[in-house]
C-alpha cells in the first residue's frame, strides 16, 4: 500500500498536496505547473468528493489530512480493447512462434477442448478483479463468437457484467472473421445472442477478402436496424495492402451510419505511402470513427521473425489521426494469451509503454486522454473529473511528476473506490487447475 495514505475507515479526509491534471480538475482550480499538473487539496466525504481547491487554502475545519506531499492522483481508467475470454491460457497454449498466425492456431485448439462455460467465467472474474484492483472503471471485452463457442460465453458475459455492474463497466463485442458475415445462419446465431446478452455492439475482424463491402453492408445493416454501435479488429498486419479502414470509414459516411464506430489495431496504416495514408486518415476523420492503439500486443506480434530483430513496432499511425481529429486512444487488448504472452490489464502499464512505444509525451498532458476520456467517448460512456459530487475513485501514486509516473511500474499504488481502498490484485494461484493452469 502507498505509504502515504493511511487513513483507510475515516468516511471524512483530505488527501493534502495531490498533484492533479488540471483537465481533470474543475477550472482554475490552482496554476498549472509546466507539465500541466497542480496542486490541489481533494475532500472526502461519505465516499464522494466534496471540495477540490488549491492546495493549503483551507484546514476543512479540521478533517484528517493524508499528505500527499505533490504525488500524482489519478482518475480511474477505462480499457477500450480487451479479450478476457482468451486471457491467461498461455501456460496451457503457449505460441512459441509468438506471430499471429501461431496465436489463431493455439487459441482455435484451446476453444475448442477447453473453453467451457466454468472455464471462461474463472478467468474473466480474475480478469476483472485484476483490472479492478489496478484502477480500471470500465473495459470493452472482444468474445469469440464462432461455432458452439457462441452459446456458451455470450451468457457468461451477461453473468460477469450483472455481477460487475458499479464497480467495473462491462461492454463486450462479438468477434470472427468477416467472411462469416456472408454466412446466415451464423448471422443469426449472433444476433440472437446479442439481443438476449449483448452489450449493444456488433463486429467483426476485417481483412482484405473479396467481398469485404458485402459483409460490412451485413453488419452496419444489422447495427442500424438494432440501434447498435460497431467495433471491428481493422489491417492487423503489416501488409500495405491491407486497406479495410478505408472501406469501413466509407461505409459509414455513405450510409450516414448513426452509432459509435471503434476500430482497432489498423496496423497496415502506418506503412501505406503518405498520400494512400492521408486520404484514410480523412475519411476515418469524416466518418467520426474512433482508433484504439494496442501497443503492447502489436509490437509482440507484429515484425516478428524468427532469427530476425524487428525494425517496426507495429503500431497505428496515432499522432496523424489525431493531427485530423480523430478520437485515439490505447487500451490492453491480449493478456497472457498466445497473442501477447504478457500484461496484466493494468492501464497504467499500457499508457507507461503507450509513452514509450508511440512517444505519447511532450506534452505528456495532452495524451492523457487516451487512457479515460477518448475511450469514455468511444465506449459511450460519461466520465466526470476529479470534482465535487463525484465519486471519490481516485488512483493515488509515487510520482511527482511524469517521469517518475512513467519509470516506476507503481504496484504499490492506491486505489479508491467510494474513498476506501482496494485490496492488490489477486494471486495467480488463484487461477490453476482444473482449467490446466497451473
Ligand atoms: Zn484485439
Amino acid at each position: 500500500m502507498n505509504p502515504q495514505f493511511s487513513l483507510a475507515g475515516s468516511s471524512r479526509f483530505v488527501l493534502a498536496g495531490a498533484r492533479v491534471l488540471a483537465s481533470h480538475l474543475p477550472p482554475h482550480t490552482a496554476p498549472e505547473d509546466r507539465e500541466g499538473l497542480v496542486l490541489a487539496d481533494v475532500l472526502v466525504n461519505d465516499g464522494r468528493i466534496a471540495e477540490v481547491l488549491a492546495a493549503g487554502v483551507s484546514q476543512f475545519d479540521g478533517a484528517p489530512r493524508a499528505s500527499l506531499a505533490g504525488r500524482i492522483v489519478l482518475p480511474l481508467f477505462l480499457d477500450a480493447h480487451t479479450h478476457l475470454d482468451k486471457a491467461h491460457i498461455w501456460p496451457r497454449a503457449p505460441n512459441p512462434s509468438g506471430d499471429f498466425e501461431g496465436a489463431m492456431r493455439a487459441v482455435a485448439q484451446d476453444r475448442a477442448v477447453r473453453w467451457s462455460a466454468k472455464d471462461v467465467a474463472r478467468r474473466m472474474e480474475f480478469c476483472l478483479r485484476t483490472a479492478y484492483a489496478h484502477g480500471t472503471a470500465a473495459i470493452r471485452t472482444h468474445i469469440d463468437s464462432i461455432g458452439a463457442q457462441t452459446r456458451i460465453s455470450w451468457p457468461v458475459v451477461a453473468e460477469v457484467r450483472d455481477r460487475w455492474r458499479g464497480r467495473v463497466d462491462l461492454q463486450a463485442a462479438p468477434l470472427f472473421l468477416i467472411e462469416f458475415a456472408l454466412d446466415g445462419a451464423h448471422m443469426a446465431e449472433i444476433e440472437a445472442m446479442l439481443d438476449v446478452y449483448g452489450s449493444g455492439i456488433l463486429g467483426a475482424v476485417t481483412t482484405m477478402i473479396p467481398r469485404l463491402k458485402e459483409g460490412l453492408d451485413v453488419l452496419f445493416s444489422l447495427a442500424e436496424r438494432k440501434g447498435w454501435d460497431l467495433d471491428f479488429h481493422v489491417d492487423e498486419s503489416a501488409d500495405p495492402a491491407a486497406r479495410s479502414l478505408r472501406a469501413i470509414a466509407e461505409a459509414a459516411i455513405e450510409r450516414g451510419f448513426p452509432g459509435r464506430i471503434l476500430v482497432g489495431h489498423c496496423c497496415s496504416l502506418s506503412l501505406q505511402g503518405e498520400d494512400e495514408q492521408q486520404r484514410t486518415i480523412e475519411a476515418v476523420a469524416k466518418a467520426g470513427v474512433s482508433v484504439v492503439s494496442l501497443p503492447m500486443c502489436n509490437m509482440f506480434l507484429q515484425d516478428r521473425r524468427h532469427g530476425r530483430t524487428p525494425r517496426w513496432r507495429g503500431v497505428t499511425a496515432v499522432h496523424e489521426l489525431k493531427e485530423a481529429g480523430v478520437n485515439v486512444m490505447i487500451a490492453s487488448d491480449n493478456v497472457r494469451d498466445p497473442f501477447y504472452a504478457y500484461g496484466d490489464l493494468d492501464m497504467l502499464e499500457v499508457w507507461r509503454e503507450g509513452v514509450r512505444i508511440l512517444h505519447l509525451d511532450y506534452p505528456f498532458a495532452d495524451w492523457a486522454s487516451v487512457v479515460r476520456e477518448a475511450p469514455a467517448a468511444a465506449m459511450g460512456l460519461d466520465v466526470s473529473g476529479i470534482r465535487p459530487g463525484a465519486d471519490a475513485d481516485l488512483i493515488l501514486t509515487g510520482a511527482r511528476n511524469f517521469t517518475e509516473l512513467f519509470s516506476r511500474p507503481h504496484e504499490d499504488r492506491t486505489v479508491l473506490r467510494g474513498g476506501a481502498p482496494l485490496e492488490p490484485p489477486p494471486d495467480y494461484a488463484e487461477i490453476d487447475a482444473p482449467e490446466g493452469l497451473a
